[in-house]
């Protein structure tokens, strides 16, 4: 058994709880509540709390008590693998009680408060374990406010910010106390933080421990899920990449924590674009990472896992399918080794990304619709466990579609507010169900992120976080819903699935 550390999430100001999401925008439960007749939603403990003059969100979140959560009728609320009939009852942000059946609340509980969830769909928040909010020092990309109410509108619960875009990285104690510093109270959802693995805190490991202090020990007793590191540049220049001498090193202080080395897993190959190739075109810029540099670095990544047996390794943002044997023989063996892939590699396509059209560009690349299909293949086996955003948000000058081409804009795609309706608009039509779509976005992050003893599930003893939501309802992304600071996005005026509402 794998030993998953439990990990800390920063909750303290949380302003989570009923930021709920109609008509294009993020509103209270009251106005909620007046705006749908058939559900009803009554939380009178909980101390309204006003943060912005415009709009107004519940103080609650875990703080949430004596609530009794059902739905009107039917089997809507997912516990375990199954939407079943139950009425869940929560006290201080904690699910006490699963009672099997649609129950009087008095018979339950004698909470104040119901919340009857109609006839949405109950399922545990999402867990977005790979976004990069990018505060401090590049909060003009994206931030903690804005971050947090774009995912909360999402449905997300939970997310965990990437340790490289903010300035300074999260890569030492000190930079991660910056994080939470710049974090607290701006957080409408929980938040947890990746560290990171650098050739300079590799190589001060060994002189470190020697005098009694250890860069990466500290980070995970202060908190982090886990470390991230780059094969290749990573695009901003304060967080180089390592080399496999760096990784080995970092692997080896890892053993025994606990926690988990994610690896972006491209390397350099050679294949760079011809010369005159044209970088306005999209298949110029797929050219020049082919499905090969994803492939040689999760070889790599494949014999480091090996050599170190019992230490985690994940491979976020999977696009290359031809990569996916490497990891279904190394997870055969037993390798502790997860992967995740993301809401554009499972739904968006190389071959109609129009020319200058930058808003689709992030590495590794979106390829085609064969490639795509093996890679949901791939999630029905369980050889790709999980499915993130990777919101990777930037000001409009680096990404500029039409002006920027594809070789020199801003590599990332900023999605964070729309996972679980991509996800779900794909997977129903595949004939996949409200449970595995939950798996792959609650269940699975949470334990990526040391959290599926608390997260992740709707089950006794574990953490009040609901997502609630009409998976028959569709509606449009537009730029007036879009709730991220940077609102560029390639899925803008698609036709996706409605949310309602999360805790
Ligand atoms: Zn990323």
């Amino acid at each position: 058994m794998i030993n998953i550390r439990k990990s800390t999430v920063h909750t303290a100001n949380t302003l989570r709880a009923q930021a709920l999401v109609n008509d294009h925008s993020v509103i209270s439960s009251a106005e909620f509540s007046q705006s749908r007749k058939n559900i009803s939603l009554v939380v009178t403990s909980t101390q309204l709390k006003s943060v912005n003059p415009h709009v107004t969100y519940y103080r609650s979140g875990r703080n949430l008590s004596e609530v009794v959560l059902r739905p009107e009728s039917g089997n809507r609320i997912l516990i375990g693998n199954e939407l079943i009939p139950a009425t869940v009852v929560v006290v201080n942000g904690k699910i006490t009680k699963i009672h099997p059946g649609v129950l009087d609340p008095i018979s339950v509980c004698d909470c104040g408060n119901v919340i009857n969830a109609g006839d949405s769909v109950v399922m545990p928040g999402i867990v977005d374990s790979h976004v990069h909010v990018n505060e401090p020092g590049r909060t003009e990309w994206e931030g903690f406010w804005t971050a947090t109410r774009a995912a909360a509108a999402g449905g997300i619960t939970t997310l965990i910010d990437m340790p490289l875009n903010s300035i300074p990285p999260t890569t030492t104690v000190s930079n991660l106390l910056e994080k939470h510093h710049a974090a607290d109270g701006k957080c409408h959802v929980d938040v947890g933080f990746w560290g990171g693995v650098v050739p300079d805190n590799v190589d001060d490991l060994q002189p470190l421990v020697e005098n009694g202090v250890d860069d990466l020990q500290p980070l995970v007793e202060n908190g982090v899920v886990g470390f991230k590191c780059f094969l290749i540049h990573s695009g901003v220049d304060e967080f180089p990449s390592v080399e496999e001498t760096h990784v080995d090193e970092a692997l080896s202080k890892l053993k025994g924590t606990g926690s988990v080395l994610a690896f972006h897993a491209e390397v350099d190959c050679s294949s760079n674009p011809e010369n005159d190739a044209n970088p306005n075109e999209y298949k110029t810029f797929l050219e020049s990472r082919p499905p090969q540099m994803e492939k040689d670095a999760i070889e790599l990544v494949a014999k480091l896992c090996r050599k170190h047996g019992d230490v985690r390794c994940h491979i976020v943002h999977l696009s290359a399918a031809d990569a996916i044997p490497t990891i279904a023989k190394l997870k055969a063996e037993g390798y502790p080794l997860t992967v995740e892939t993301c809401p554009h590699y499972l739904t968006l396509n190389a071959d109609t990304i129009s020319d200058n059209d930058t808003t689709f560009k992030c590495c590794p690349p979106i390829r085609n619709p064969e490639n795509q299909e093996k890679l949901w293949e791939a999630l029905k086996e369980g050889v790709i466990d999980l499915i993130v955003s990777d919101h990777s948000p930037c000001v409009a000058e680096l990404k500029q579609p039409g002006v920027k081409d594809f070789m020199s804009a801003w590599g990332g795609i900023s999605s964070v507010q729309f996972g679980l309706p991509i996800i779900w608009t794909s997977a129903k039509d595949r004939g996949l169900s409200i449970s595995d779509v939950s798996r792959w976005m609650s269940r699975n992050p949470a334990q990526l992120a040391g959290l599926g003893n608390t997260k992740g599930q709707i089950q006794e003893g574990y953490d009040a976080d609901f997502v609630v939501w009409d998976p028959e309802a569709d509606t449009l992304i537009e730029e007036s819903s879009i709730l991220h600071r940077n609102k560029l996005t390639p899925y803008k005026h698609r036709q996706l699935t409605e949310f309602k509402a999360v805790w």
